[in-house]
């Protein structure tokens, strides 16, 4: 029931019964519960023809929150987002250098949970923070093996945010094409499509697989790593060493070059509004750079036959310019399997990660409300604000 209302929004208590199954008096019980939680409040609805109207019960975004946040190479993007998936602060932060020096993106990231975890309402439960990052993250010690967009190796991401916080949040670090896949699962384009593949194109190239409702993770928890998978035996050398990776074909700097552009001094933005003026040599380039994109996506899908192949980053941007070579290309996907396939361009777009990691934070909650909530209004106490301060 709590799912209904954090996922769909508010509801009657007839549209709960309808949805749960359960009748009107344990979904009253329950209701009663969740609002003495202060997860949900009710009004009284509107009176439709006859009779009594039902209470519209609906989530309270400042009951409890969770700080998420975004690193790419080129910004830390940052959101308090409150039950019910609202939006409640969102912030963006551009690195000052390109090193991405992981002392200072941790500081950031730190300086930045701090400041929106202040503007809270007071009471508000902070259930944890979790941080998106371009790299393989090894579970559940949120150990980013390897980050080549980040230039990153072995970072113990996880611990070193607990440090810089103090130990404050419950921390987790996942993997962005997962947590991208996730979040067009739960609240994109693939909206409750239990089989769907996510494909976001950036510096790198990642993606996540979601089969029958859960996250495909694999043995270490780095599955879907889609962009590394070899396309062209004698392709150019990929950002991970090997040679004629995907990401090579397909990422931001092959979008480049393929417009007549030089990588180290053009931007992505830059191919887009090529392309948006209606730039000739562009619109080919991108053109035959979305060949690439249909060779890859056939591969993917005779392996795993979602029903949604969801585009983001840069590939749905470019989408409907490439979308004539991509569709050829995809045509050497199986028959049946392509039949089913339905390619789709992301709906949250930048906003991905950013749902996705609070929704990591929000499971728990979903799954066991009170308890959860006991949990984390007990550890809060335990660290009250004047020693917090000190943290800081
Ligand atoms: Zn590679």
């Amino acid at each position: 029931m709590l799912r209904r209302l954090h996922f769909g929004g508010a509801a009657t208590r007839s549209d709960l019964v309808a949805a749960t199954g359960f009748n009107r008096s344990t979904v009253g019980s329950l209701v009663s519960d969740l609002a003495t939680a202060g997860l949900v409040r009710e009004r009284p609805g509107v009176v439709r023809g006859k009779g009594r109207p039902s209470n519209v019960v609906e989530p309270v975004p400042t009951s409890v929150h969770v700080l998420a946040f975004d690193v790419t190479p080129s910004s830390v993007g940052a959101a308090r987002v409150g039950f019910g998936g609202y939006m409640l602060q969102v912030r963006r932060r551009l690195h000052t250098t390109t090193s991405h020096d992981v002392g200072n993106v941790v500081e950031l990231i730190a300086t930045l949970a701090r400041e929106m975890d202040a503007r809270a309402v007071p009471g508000s439960v902070c259930l944890g923070l979790v941080v998106s990052v371009p790299g393989s993250v090894h579970q559940p010690d949120g150990v980013v093996r390897r980050s080549p967009p980040l230039g990153w190796h072995e970072v113990p991401l996880a611990d070193l945010l607990r440090t810089a916080t103090g130990g404050r949040y419950p921390v987790t670090v996942g993997n962005d094409g997962d947590l991208g896949a996730v979040a067009e699962y739960l609240r994109g384009a693939a909206r409750g499509e239990p089989d769907l593949l996510y494909v976001r194109g950036e510096v790198g190239v990642g993606g996540g697989v979601v089969v029958d409702g859960e996250l495909l993770k694999g043995a270490g928890g780095y599955a879907g790593e889609v962009g590394h998978i070899v396309v062209k035996p004698n392709g150019r050398v990929c950002s991970c060493g090997a040679r004629g990776c995907w990401e090579a074909e397909i990422g931001d700097a092959a979008f480049i070059r393929a417009v007549g552009r030089d990588p180290r001094e053009s931007e992505i933005e830059d191919v887009v509004s090529d392309v948006a003026i209606g730039n000739r040599r562009a619109i080919a380039g991108v053109r035959k750079t979305g060949e690439w994109v249909g060779i890859g996506l056939a591969s993917l899908v005779n392996v795993f036959n979602p029903r949604v192949v969801v585009l983001g980053g840069t590939l749905g941007a470019l989408y409907p310019t490439m979308e004539p070579t991509l569709h050829a290309a995809f045509a050497r996907a199986l028959g049946p399997i392509r039949e089913q396939a339905l390619l789709l361009r992301s709906e949250l777009a930048g906003d991905a990660q950013i749902v996705g990691a609070a929704e990591v934070a929000f499971a728990d909650v979903l799954e066991d409300p009170l308890g959860t909530l006991e949990t984390r209004r007990a550890e809060i106490a335990d660290d009250p604000p004047e020693r917090k301060l000190r943290h800081a």
